[in-house]
C-alpha cells in the first residue's frame, strides 16, 4: 500500500510555534525522509469559514500567510502538494455522503468539538457547518487515501471519527476508503504547546502566540513577558517547572548544544530545572536563554520567508498547481465512492438493462 500523508491548517492567522512543534516541523522531516509516496498539505479555508462565516475576509487574507509560513519552514512544492481546500469541490460532495454515516449524538460527544464550542461561546447557536466539521475532515483525509495524519494532540478525536466513518463506509458499501493512522509528536511538550499566558494551548483564537513570522524584537518581548511560576517572586525562592511555560518551551526547543553555546554553566536542561526548583535561579536568566534558543530556530525561517515574500504571485501559482493536482486525486476517490454506493447510473449498464427489461 502507498504511504500517503495528509494534514493542514486553518487560515485563521499566521502560524505559530505551537503549529511548528506540533506538526509543521515533523511534516518537513517526513517530506525529506523520502519514505512517503505522496504528501498533501491543505489550507483548510472551508473549515475556517465554519466558525468565521461573518468574516470571510479574515480567511481570504490569511491564505497567503499560511502558504508563506509553509514554504519558509521548508515544505517544498516539488515534494509536497500544497493546496486550498475550497478549490476541491469533491471534498464537499464526499462530506455530504459521509453525513449519513454519523449520528448527531456521536458528533456531540466529540471532545474537541465540545471544547471548541465552549471556547467560542457558541452555546445554543452552533453553526451546523461547524458542528459537522469532523465529517468534512474525514472527507479531506479519505479523499487522498491518507495513511498517516501528522497533527497535534487536539486532533486525536477527529482522526478517531474519521476511522469510524471509514469502517462504516467500507462495511456498508464495500472497501473503498483507507483507515488513517495519526502521528503525534514524540516530545510530550510539543503535543499541546501552551500559550505565552500559560493557558491550555497556544492558539490563534486566544491571542497568546509567538508567530513564526514575528520579528526578533517581538519574540523577545513576548518571551520576557511570559507566564512562569506565579509563586517564584524572588530569585532565591524555589520555583516550579511543572506548568511553567518557559520550561515547557525549553522542553520543546532546547538541545544540548544550546547549553554549550549560550549557557555553559549547565550541561543540560535537567540541571537547569534542578537549580530552578532548588531556588537561586531567576526567571530573567531562563527567559534570556529561551530567547536565544528560539531565535536560532526561527532565524532561517524568517530569512526564507523574506525570499518568498518577494514573489507573491508565484506563491499563489504554487497553490493553484497544487490544487489542480489534488483535485485529480480527490475526483478518483469520489468516483470510486459513488461506484461503491451505486450512484453511477449512467455507467451502470446492468441497471439500465434491468429497468428496460421491467418495462418491456
Ligand atoms: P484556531 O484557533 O483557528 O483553531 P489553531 O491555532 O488551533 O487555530 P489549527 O489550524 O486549528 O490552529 O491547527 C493546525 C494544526 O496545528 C493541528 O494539527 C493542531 O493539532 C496543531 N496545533 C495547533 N495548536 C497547537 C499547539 N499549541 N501545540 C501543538 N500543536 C498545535
Ligand atoms: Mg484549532
Amino acid at each position: 500500500m502507498s504511504k500517503i500523508i495528509l494534514t493542514g491548517d486553518r487560515p485563521t492567522g499566521k502560524l505559530h510555534v505551537g503549529h511548528y512543534v506540533g506538526s509543521l516541523k515533523r511534516r518537513v522531516e517526513l517530506q525529506n525522509s523520502g519514505e512517503y509516496d505522496k504528501i498533501f498539505i491543505m489550507i483548510a479555508d472551508a473549515q475556517a469559514l465554519t466558525d468565521n462565516a461573518d468574516n470571510p475576509e479574515k480567511i481570504r487574507q490569511n491564505i497567503i500567510e499560511v502558504a508563506l509560513d509553509y514554504l519558509s519552514c521548508g515544505l517544498d512544492p516539488t515534494k509536497s502538494t500544497l493546496f486550498i481546500q475550497s478549490m476541491i469541490p469533491q471534498l464537499t460532495e464526499l462530506s455530504f455522503y459521509y453525513m449519513n454515516l454519523v449520528t448527531v449524538s456521536r458528533l456531540q460527544r466529540n471532545p474537541t468539538v465540545k471544547a471548541e464550542i465552549l471556547m467560542r461561546n457558541f452555546e445554543t447557536s452552533i453553526p451546523v457547518g461547524f458542528f459537522t466539521y469532523p465529517i468534512s475532515q474525514a472527507a479531506d483525509i479519505t479523499a487522498f487515501k491518507a495513511t498517516l495524519v501528522p497533527v497535534g494532540e487536539d486532533q486525536l478525536p477527529m482522526i478517531e471519527q474519521t476511522r469510524e466513518i471509514v469502517r462504516k463506509f467500507n462495511s456498508v458499501y464495500g472497501e473503498a476508503l483507507v483507515e488513517p493512522d495519526v502521528l503525534l509528536p514524540d516530545n510530550k511538550a510539543c503535543l499541546r504547546l501552551p500559550g505565552t499566558d500559560g493557558k491550555s494551548k497556544m492558539s490563534k483564537s486566544l491571542n497568546n502566540c509567538i508567530y513564526l513570522s514575528d520579528t526578533p524584537e517581538d519574540v523577545k518581548k513576548k518571551i520576557m513577558g511570559m507566564y512562569t511560576d506565579p509563586d517564584h517572586l524572588r530569585v532565591e525562592d524555589p520555583g516550579k517547572v511543572e506548568g511553567n511555560s518557559v520550561f515547557t518551551y525549553l522542553d520543546a526547543f532546547s538541545k544540548p548544544e544550546h547549553f554549550e553555546r549560550y549557557l555553559s554553566d549547565y550541561n543540560c536542561l535537567e540541571e537547569l530545572k534542578v537549580h530552578y526548583m532548588r531556588g537561586g535561579l531567576g526567571d530573567v536568566k531562563v527567559k534570556k536563554f529561551l530567547n536565544l534558543v528560539l531565535q536560532e530556530e526561527l532565524e532561517p525561517i524568517r530569512l526564507r520567508r523574506k525570499e518568498y515574500e518577494k514573489d507573491i504571485p508565484e506563491v499563489y501559482n504554487i497553490l493553484k498547481k497544487g490544487s489542480e493536482a489534488a483535485e485529480k486525486v480527490a475526483a478518483e476517490t469520489l468516483a470510486d465512492v459513488k461506484r461503491k454506493m451505486k450512484i453511477n447510473y449512467f455507467e451502470d449498464m446492468d441497471l439500465i438493462n434491468e429497468q428496460a427489461q421491467k418495462y418491456r
